[in-house]
């Protein structure tokens, strides 16, 4: 499994419907300071849930959408569609691709989108669980992750084994279970 396809539109500085193509190996992202480096993995969170407005480096959520330039009026939403190469079925659903998909109005309310079908949030945690994919999940290491994991408490250091164990939707079934 591997990311095939991230798209943007709207989404901070990517004004413009914008596609980034991938292919198995390793990319590498170069480009001039604020020429949008990071913006592209804040749209990867976000599209995976990401809620903390703080975390994409904004003050409040509306600031993921395209504000303006001198040349270009504000934007009313913004969308992140995020594709994987699903092949091998990795992700437990019977598709070759699987796109994820997440679109916010000014207004508020995110919606979620699973192949185009309109879906929970829980339906994209649940889809992603124990393959190390999500938000926090250890496929994404931003700055400060390693340290913040050498200094973490043995409970949080022992959900990233959980995680890497594929053992996280169990517990959250029970979990929902006990709920009951
Ligand atoms: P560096 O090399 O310094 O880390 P970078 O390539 O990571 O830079 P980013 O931080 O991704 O750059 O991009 C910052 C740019 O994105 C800034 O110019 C900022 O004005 C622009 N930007 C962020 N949010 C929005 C928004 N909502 N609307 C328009 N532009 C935005
Ligand atoms: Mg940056």
């Amino acid at each position: 499994m591997y990311l095939k396809r991230l798209e943007m539109s709207g989404f901070k500085s990517f004004a413009d419907r914008t596609e980034l193509e991938f292919v198995p190996g390793v990319t590498a992202v170069v480009g001039p300071n604020g020429s949008g480096k990071s913006n592209v993995t804040d749209g990867i969170r976000w599209v995976l849930g990401e809620q903390s407005a703080k975390s994409l480096r904004g003050n409040k959520m509306e600031d993921v959408i395209f504000a303006g330039s001198d040349t270009r009026k504000p934007v009313g939403y913004c969308e992140v569609s995020m594709t994987f190469d699903n092949s091998e079925r990795r992700l437990p659903v019977d598709y070759e691709e699987v796109t994820v998909t997440r679109r916010v109005y000014r207004s508020g309310e995110s919606e979620y989108f699973l192949n185009k079908q309109s879906c929970r949030l829980k339906d994209i945690h649940e889809l992603f669980m124990d393959t190390g994919i999500g938000k926090d999940a250890y496929s994404m290491i931003g700055q400060g992750k390693i340290d913040e994991i050498l200094s973490s408490k043995s409970e949080d250091r022992r959900a990233i084994f959980e995680e890497a164990a594929g053992i996280v939707k169990y517990k959250a079934r029970k979990k929902e279970a006990e709920k009951k």
